[in-house]
């Protein structure tokens, strides 16, 4: 825990990785504000940090694409040091065209800086990137055992993003877009404070906030549920995809520690646990979970099907700089999946009731 007191204005704090991250802040005795899209998420949110008390307040952004969209949020009579902006959109039922991704992730990001470079007591931005924005998904990509490191970018250009009839590229793009802006940003105005941008690879873990069903699931806890939790043991064992991930509660974590380590200044920083196929997540849950015996593909137990040609990403500044050790696997995906078959449950009830 840090002894000093840090007043942290938090976007996207409604959602899945928001919440760990603004119960990381308040347990080390931060006070934060958070931005949220309606008041309806702030009592969400307060209902889920009952112990905050005075420490968490809030601001209502409706739009984060308007002009200005946080000039109200910086309004604050505790000034603010340090701004973690992880709003953007990352739920692919939710958009109906690539602009839908595309533009809040960008327009989101050079509002919260023009926002910052308003208030001079802002000493740190953190952007909450994603390794989307540092890994060439392309078919021409170099694959070979490459490492992937901070150097590193997504060659997606503009016109691609337009042009893509997947929305898993779209987001990508989006991701590559608001961080490259984001180190633009502060080549062109030079603000008072520096920039860190955290670069995760797939998150999952427990939710801390509560969903009345699954079917309100954020994007990758999702994919876990369509393809392990309600899958069949016969189901063919799906594709690794990005086959790199954190716990979310470490990814809160290494947030919290961007905002007191001098020296992560001005980096991006890739916050990865590891690799994990998709054999071993199905391993894991089917070895220990019962009730997953029908549930969960069999696929070649005990197999490791790592890509021969398989890539890595540079985890050594996540542990050297911001000394983070990473939970064990099984963890991460036992507790995740006991607490969706439970969630499942409870609907299932109702619906009989
Ligand atoms: P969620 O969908 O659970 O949370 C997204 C957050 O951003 C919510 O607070 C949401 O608000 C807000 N948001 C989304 N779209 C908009 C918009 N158009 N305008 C304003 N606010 C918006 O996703 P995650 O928690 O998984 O993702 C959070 C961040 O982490 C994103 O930046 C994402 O790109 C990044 N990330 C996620 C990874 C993952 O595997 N989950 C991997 C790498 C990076 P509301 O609650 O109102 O919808």
């Amino acid at each position: 825990m840090s002894s000093v007191t840090h007043r942290v204005l938090l976007t996207g704090a409604s959602g899945f990785i928001g919440n760990h991250v603004l119960a990381e802040l308040l347990s080390a005795g931060f006070s934060v504000r958070a931005v949220v899209r309606s008041q309806v998420k702030a009592d969400k949110l307060l209902q889920t940090h009952l112990i905050a008390g005075r420490k968490l307040d809030f601001c209502v952004v409706a739009d984060i694409t308007a002009h200005n969209a946080f000039s109200r949020a910086f309004e604050s009579q505790e000034p603010f040091d340090t701004v973690i902006h992880t709003a953007s959109p990352f739920l692919y039922r939710d958009v109906t065209s690539n602009e839908d991704l595309l533009d809040p992730a960008v327009k989101g990001t050079m509002s919260i800086l023009y926002g910052a470079r308003d208030h001079p007591t802002v000493k740190r931005v953190i952007l909450l990137s994603s390794i989307a924005a540092i890994i060439d998904y392309s078919e021409a990509a170099p694959t070979n055992g490459r490492m992937w490191t901070s150097k590193d970018w997504n060659p997606v250009t503009r016109d691609e993003a337009n042009r893509a009839a997947d929305y898993s590229t779209v987001y990508r793009a989006s991701k590559t877009f608001s961080e490259k802006c984001a180190w633009k940003f502060m080549e062109e105005q030079k603000p008072h404070f520096d920039l860190v941008s955290l670069n995760p690879p797939m998150v999952y873990g427990p939710l801390l906030h509560s969903i009345s069903d699954i079917s309100q699931l954020n994007e990758s806890n999702l994919r876990i549920w369509n393809l392990f939790l309600n899958a069949s043991k016969d189901s063919k064992m799906p594709p690794n995809g990005v086959y790199w991930y954190v716990d979310v509660r470490d990814l809160a974590l290494a947030h919290l520690r961007a905002v007191t380590k001098p020296e992560i200044k001005n980096r991006r920083v890739i916050i990865a646990a590891g690799s994990v196929t998709s054999q071993e997540i199905a391993d894991i849950l089917r070895s220990t979970i019962p009730e997953l015996a029908e549930r969960t593909p069999v696929g070649k137990p005990g197999e490791d099907i790592f890509p021969i040609d398989g890539y890595s990403v540079d985890t050594d500044p996540a542990t050297d700089i911001l000394g983070l050790e990473f939970r064990r696997k099984e963890q991460t995906f036992l507790q995740l999946a006991r607490q969706l078959l439970e969630i499942a449950k409870r609907t299932e009830n109702k619906s009989k009731e």
